[in-house]
């Protein structure tokens, strides 16, 4: 034992107890001390009625000082509290003593004799007279520094863009929440958000690779963070988007000006290496007067007005006004959105069972694409694979869908003897099949993932095959070449020339769903139906009905001779892990 854990013995009174008793407390405080150094905290004693504290050594070391550099006074600990911790610790240790509070444990900051400041959490346990009245206090000190430094930077961490080391979206929604909260208050507090994308982003990351990327996106922020005034929050809120929240707005006025000095901050090039680059960005403004309730709105209106900016010409800034709502949906939005798609992994595929009607099991899937826009939810296909035409991002889309897809059923036939291979179908649009990389694509594709060509199908409308018949017939037939299956989609609503089919190399016909929609009421849709399957019959082709709903569907086209079969009836589009979960239980319909 020290001599003050003798001293502090004595405090408790040991020197009036009985010689016997008195051994035994002091083992017992021996052991105490042991522990308490073991567990490396300080000790200090109050004796409430001299007011004198009892420091132990460890507690003064603790601090950086001597055993002597330190009196007894308790301004010795509690002139040493951070200022900002004062109050509430002298408040904790007053409330604990009155009896308002029933436990003492306090965690705040002290001045280390380096003027550092360390963390600690003090305990302490009082001893009071009958009718309660604490006559003595005593307790420990533990450095939780290293738990509180490792604290701060979780959160921290989980409040900032590790790249740039500026607020992320979390950080920005929480500031914008209290500034709505404000002005609930005083309504006369305003605010704005500017919502920045920058211009041809993706450009810099293909030519120059993600880590000049990255390294402009690090020269950006530094940039706004230069330009915003400190009181604001520039945040970034990933890929190549930053926001900012301006506090204390006179007018949107003021808010344009400063999106001007944004503006003008990329006039000047960046330095990537021995690089210049040139960037610009298109923003948005949205204004609190517009009664938001809640961050996200203010924040969604800030970036349908820079999707407008974009629109009109890129490289400026538009304020927001209600009507953008209206018109939000138009292809130009999904178009920039459309572009960022895939780096956010917001594709997916999904796999529709194709059955076969002679043994009722899977013979294969067609993979489909399916996009979770992150504020419009799922788009369909339908919407924007015309979109993709159009832009040719198709090529990129395609590319993905294939890879993604030979992968998948490379994995799913691992394990399967030959004769049980399933087969994947993949679509491919009018603009794909008129690429002259497509083969070399796939080709590429097969070759990653190690399967069996022949076990792919590609699905074309009749419409791209015949937009340009002798191309498609040369294209055919070096898919042909690879073992590579086609398959004519929706078939019966485009415009095929009979005397045309027999000429194209092709595996199968897959009947469009309108007509098997209503099949049972439409007698005219009947006899197509089994027009198009006598047909299959005698080019040699097999057939698929498509968008099969209903048991009586199911049992009309069997009794037509129909092959093969997809729709809801048996199973709509799913994802792979549901997939898997078909083809493990060999399901049979
Ligand atoms: P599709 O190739 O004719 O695909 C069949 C569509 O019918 C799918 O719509 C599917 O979900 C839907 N369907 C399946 N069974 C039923 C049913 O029983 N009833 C009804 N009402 N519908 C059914 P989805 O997935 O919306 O795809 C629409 C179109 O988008 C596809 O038509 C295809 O042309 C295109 N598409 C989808 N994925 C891709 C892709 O990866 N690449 C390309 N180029 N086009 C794709
Ligand atoms: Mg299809
Ligand atoms: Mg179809």
């Amino acid at each position: 034992m020290t001599n003050a854990d003798n001293k502090a013995l004595e405090h408790l009174g040991v020197n009036h107890l009985s010689r016997q008793n008195k051994e035994y407390l002091s083992q017992n405080q021996e052991r105490y001390s042991l522990a308490m150094q073991a567990s490396n905290d300080g000790l200090w004693d109050w004796d409430l009625k001299t007011n004198k504290i009892l420091y132990s050594d460890r507690w003064k070391e603790m601090l950086g000082f001597n055993d002597d550099e330190i009196s007894d006074t308790a301004d010795e600990w509690l002139s040493r509290v951070h200022p900002e911790d004062h109050d509430r610790v002298r408040a904790s240790i007053d409330a604990y003593l009155e009896g308002t509070t029933s436990n003492f444990e306090i965690e705040y900051r002290i001045r280390h004799f380096s003027d550092n400041y360390l963390w600690m959490m003090a305990k302490g346990l009082a001893i009071r007279t009958s009718d309660g009245i604490a006559t003595r206090f005593a307790g420990s000190q533990t450095d939780v520094s290293e738990r509180k430094s490792n604290e701060e930077q979780m959160i921290y961490d989980a409040l900032h863009d590790t790249l740039t080391n500026i607020p992320n979206r979390t950080l920005l929604l929480d500031r914008i929440r209290q500034s709505l909260v404000r002005r609930q208050r005083y309504p006369k507090t305003s605010f704005a958000i500017i919502f920045i994308d920058l211009d041809r982003f993706r450009l810099v990351n293909e030519s120059l690779g993600h880590i000049h990327g990255d390294e402009l996106l690090q020269l950006i922020s530094a940039r706004l963070k230069e330009t915003i005034p400190i009181s604001d929050t520039v945040a970034r809120l990933g890929g190549d988007e930053f926001s900012i929240l301006l506090q204390d707005i006179n007018s949107v006025r003021d808010v344009e000006v400063i999106a001007k000095d944004i503006q003008d901050l990329f006039s000047k090039p960046f330095f990537l290496g021995d690089r210049e680059v040139f960037a610009s960005a298109s923003m948005g403004i949205a204004h609190s007067d517009n009664d938001y309730k809640t961050p996200e709105e203010i924040l969604r209106d800030a970036e349908l007005a820079m999707y407008r900016a974009k629109r009109e010409g890129k490289s400026q800034s538009i304020v927001f006004q209600p009507q953008f709502r209206q018109s939000s949906l138009s292809p130009i939005d999904l178009d920039t959105d459309l572009r960022r798609a895939l780096d956010r992994d917001e594709m997916e595929l999904h796999y529709q069972p194709i059955i076969s009607m002679r043994d009722r099991t899977i013979s294969g899937f067609e993979a489909l694409l399916r996009w979770s826009h992150r504020s419009r939810g799922v788009i369909s296909p339908n919407e924007f694979i015309p979109l993709a035409e159009e832009t040719g991002l198709i090529y990129d889309l395609g590319q993905w869908v294939l890879g993604k897809a030979c992968k998948q059923i490379a994995a799913w036939n691992k394990s399967k003897k030959k004769e049980d291979q399933l087969e994947i179908s993949i679509n491919l649009s009018s603009r794909q099949f008129s690429d002259p990389n497509l083969v070399e694509g796939i080709v590429e594709n097969i070759e990653k993932s190690g399967f069996d060509a022949e076990f792919l199908k590609i699905e074309i409308t009749e419409s791209a095959l015949m937009q340009n018949a002798q191309r498609s017939v040369s294209m055919l037939n070096q898919l042909k070449d690879l073992n590579i299956k086609v398959c004519v989609d929706d078939f019966g609503t485009g415009y095929s020339s009979l005397s045309y089919l027999h000429t194209f190399p092709i595996d199968t016909l897959k009947i469009d769903r309108s007509f098997v929609h209503d099949m049972s009421r439409n007698f005219r849709n009947m006899e197509i139906i089994r027009t198009i399957i006598m047909l299959a019959h005698n080019l040699k082709l097999d057939v698929i009905a498509e968008g099969v709903e209903t048991g009586e569907q199911d049992a009309q086209l069997s009794a037509l001779g129909c092959q093969f079969a997809q729709g809801f009836y048996f199973s709509r589009p799913i994802n792979s892990s549901d997939a898997a979960l078909l083809i493990q239980q060999n399901h049979q319909w």
